[in-house]
This record gives C-alpha cells, sequence and structure tokens, in this order.
C-alpha cells in the first residue's frame, strides 16, 4: 500500500467536519452522531492512504464518487477502468494519478501487477458488477460494489465465494449508513425510542427519462433494482428486523414503450416478525423521497431521505438536525480503515448486499405471480442494522 503524507489542511478537513456534526435539536437520549468507526480506527496514523480505481466513468463516478474522494482522509484516487480510455485523461487532470493507471475493460487483468490500486470500485451497470468483482478479486484487490451488488442471488453468492478465496473485503456503496440522520433513524427505532415500530412508509421515487440501463432488463435495470435498495433497507433498519414476507403489486405503466421489459414503478408491503409493516415504493415517474416511521408512541421521519444532501428530520417532537456530511467520502474512508487495520467488520458487507438482492427476487416473483411470497435467509445474511 503506498503511502502517501497529507498536506494540513486536508488533515484537519475531518476534524473539522466532525467538529460541525453535533445536533441542534435531538430525540431523547440523543448525544452526538454516532461515528461507524471504532476507536483503534480514529487513531489510525494520518500518513495512511488506500489507493482506489473506479471502474465506470458514468455519472455516479464523475459527479459523485471522484469529488468525494478528495474530501476523504484514507483514500485516494489512484486509477479508473474505463471503455474510453484515450478520452479519459480528464480524470487523470483532476486526481492527478500516473497515466498508466487509466485500464480499459479488457485490461483489466493488468491490475494484478498495479501496487498503486488496492480498491476497485465497481460503480457500472448492476449486471455487470459480478463479473468485474469476480476479476477484481481475481486481481487481489479489494471491493466496493454500487448497489444492487448483483442482479440474482446466484450471483451474489459467487461474488462472495471470490471475495472469500482471494481473502479479500468487500463492501456494498450503501452511502446512507454513514449519515446522520439515517443512524438516528436506526437509534430511535432499534432502541425503541418512541416505543415499538408499528409501520413504516418509504418511498424513493426519481424521474427518469433518459434510457440507458435503468431502462434494460439485461444490464440490471427496474424501479426495484435502482431505488429499492433503500427503500428495502430503511425498513430493515428502523425496525431492526429482516422481513419475513413481501406483497407486491405492480403498477400500470405510464410510459410503456420506454420501460418495455422492466418495471416503471412499484409498490410492496414487506412484513416484519414483530407484525410491523413497510410499505414501500420505487417509481421512476415522478419525484419523491421519504422514510416515514410510525411507533406506538409517535413517530420520525427524514424528508428528502435518500437524496446525497439537504435531509431534513422530524418527530412528534419536532425538527432533528445534524450538520451536512459527505456520505461517500465517510462511506469510503471507513472502508479504508478497516483494510489498514485488517478490520473485517464493515458495517456494509456482501452478505448485507446478497440480503438485499434476495428481498429484491422475492419483490419481483410477488409481482409476477399475484401471490405473498416468504423470505428465507442464511444466518450471515440476517443483518439488522
Ligand atoms: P451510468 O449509466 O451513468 O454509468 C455507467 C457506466 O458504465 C458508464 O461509464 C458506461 O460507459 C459503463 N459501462 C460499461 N459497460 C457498459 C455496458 N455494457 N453498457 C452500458 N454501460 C456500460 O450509471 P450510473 O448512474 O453512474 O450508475 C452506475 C452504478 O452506480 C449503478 O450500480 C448505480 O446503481 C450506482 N449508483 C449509485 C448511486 C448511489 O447513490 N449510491 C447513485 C447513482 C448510481
Amino acid at each position: 500500500m503506498k503511502k502517501i503524507k497529507l498536506s494540513g489542511s486536508r488533515r484537519n478537513f475531518l476534524k473539522n467536519f466532525s467538529a460541525g456534526l453535533a445536533t441542534m435539536a435531538l430525540a431523547p437520549g440523543a448525544s452526538m452522531v454516532q461515528s461507524c468507526t471504532s476507536k483503534a480506527q480514529e487513531d489510525l496514523p494520518e500518513d495512511r492512504q488506500v489507493g482506489i480505481a473506479l471502474c465506470g466513468l458514468g455519472w455516479y463516478s464523475t459527479d459523485q464518487l471522484g469529488p468525494a474522494l478528495l474530501e476523504t482522509k484514507y483514500c485516494r484516487l489512484a486509477g479508473v477502468i474505463t471503455g474510453t480510455p484515450e478520452s479519459d485523461d480528464r480524470f487523470l487532470k483532476k486526481y492527478q494519478f500516473p497515466e498508466e493507471n487509466i485500464f480499459s475493460y479488457e485490461e483489466f487483468d493488468r491490475l494484478a501487477d498495479n501496487e498503486d490500486i488496492d480498491v476497485v470500485y465497481l460503480a457500472l451497470p448492476p449486471a455487470l458488477h459480478p463479473e468485474f468483482a469476480k476479476k477484481a478479486f481475481q486481481a487481489g484487490k479489494h471491493v466496493i460494489v454500487e448497489k444492487p451488488m448483483a442482479p440474482t442471488v446466484e450471483e451474489a453468492k459467487e461474488m462472495l465465494e471470490a471475495r472469500d478465496e482471494a481473502g479479500k473485503m468487500m463492501s456494498v456503496g450503501y452511502r446512507v449508513h454513514f449519515d446522520p440522520y439515517h443512524q438516528e433513524v436506526k437509534r430511535l427505532g432499534q432502541e425503541e425510542v418512541y416505543g415499538s415500530v408499528e409501520k413504516a412508509e418509504n418511498t424513493f421515487a426519481m424521474y427518469w427519462d433518459r434510457g440507458g440501463w435503468r431502462t434494460d432488463r439485461d444490464l440490471g435495470g427496474g424501479s426495484v433494482y435502482d431505488l429499492g435498495t433503500y427503500v428495502i433497507q430503511a425498513a430493515i433498519y428502523s425496525t431492526g428486523e429482516v422481513p419475513v414476507a413481501v406483497r407486491a403489486e405492480a403498477q400500470e405503466k405510464q410510459r410503456p414503450d420506454k420501460f418495455e421489459g422492466v418495471d416503471e414503478s412499484m409498490k410492496f408491503t414487506l412484513e416484519f416478525p414483530s407484525g410491523a409493516e413497510a410499505e414501500c415504493e420505487t417509481n421512476f415517474w415522478k419525484d419523491e423521497d421519504i422514510l416515514k416511521v410510525e411507533t406506538a408512541e409517535g413517530y420520525f421521519e427524514i424528508e428528502p431521505a435518500f437524496d446525497y444532501y439537504g435531509q431534513r428530520g422530524e418527530t412528534h417532537e419536532g425538527v432533528i438536525h445534524f450538520g451536512q456530511v459527505n456520505q461517500q467520502a465517510r462511506q469510503m474512508d471507513d472502508f479504508a480503515q478497516r483494510i489498514i487495520t485488517g478490520d473485517q467488520n464493515t458495517p456494509v458487507p456482501g452478505e448485507m448486499g446478497l440480503r438485499d438482492v434476495r428481498i429484491i427476487e422475492a419483490v419481483y416473483r410477488s409481482a409476477e405471480t399475484g401471490e405473498r411470497v416468504e423470505i428465507d435467509y442464511t444466518d450471515d445474511e440476517k443483518i439488522v442494522s
């Protein structure tokens, strides 16, 4: 792992950042934003950095992950894997890594010989994640994979097998786990601060009419594949339970030509062992972004909930306010610290990605059959945080 000395200003960034996270109005028992990192990790020497290569230079890599890397403490953009290596010197100019660290997809295996790159971050159409995750592990790299981890449970399992064979680490790009509003939702729900959770209503809707992989089933498109992990996860970490069954209802398409072969929207209800239910919606014909939880004694909600910025939290007692964080920078820093210390306990492991693919498959099966579908997990998939 290459070591780079950080400048003072960058070194101080995260300290100031964390200091700015104090909450202004808190629910009972809340103190400061919960940290995702252990004490040992906070004490890491500040000159350790992990080299990350972005694979797939579409919107998410270009507009979110690249800029977020500049705000990390333990990561640096060390290379890219792209379909257009000849024209992707825009990354080279902005992030200043060696020119030989631009790879085409065909040259992927060459990563095995590259010591600058420790982690491959896969931000490809979801159907390509399994193939490139396996290649990255074979090249001896750790992997962060974007959501959804894979189109099928079988493929997700194969990715985990490849990880274990390589002895490397894997996390999923579940950025909201590193956001203070969502950490507060976990606390309020799982600690039953307002009594037991009875019902959740989670909607993530993003108006989409630009085609691409989101409208192509072969590439892993569809509203549940793209947006489902957010609403499913929110239901799980607010209840502290994994759903035992789902009832889904595909809705009539508003733009059938554009969304031929994929779901333009979906409504589904997740059933939890406690009796709580989560009514979820994913949708490409409108914009809506809500996480709402009703409890025995009141409610809590975030709106907008799943976007990168601008969250607003509220309970029946009043407004919850946290400072703004860069979710992706925190997510990548957390993984980097765990790589540096050898701590395997990422809060967003591949098993969580597999769990969510299993639930997504059940949603689609229920929508197709019109039947309630029960969901069985292996023990290591039963992650409730
Ligand atoms: P995008 O379409 O903008 O980018 C996809 C990239 O994959 C492009 O660079 C494209 O050239 C490349 N690619 C390689 N092979 C391809 C092929 N055969 N067909 C099509 N494209 C191919 O998509 P995006 O919005 O950047 O999404 C990429 C991944 O990031 C997805 O898994 C998505 O779910 C995830 N994502 C996550 C978030 C988040 O907030 N965590 C937000 C947006 C996207």
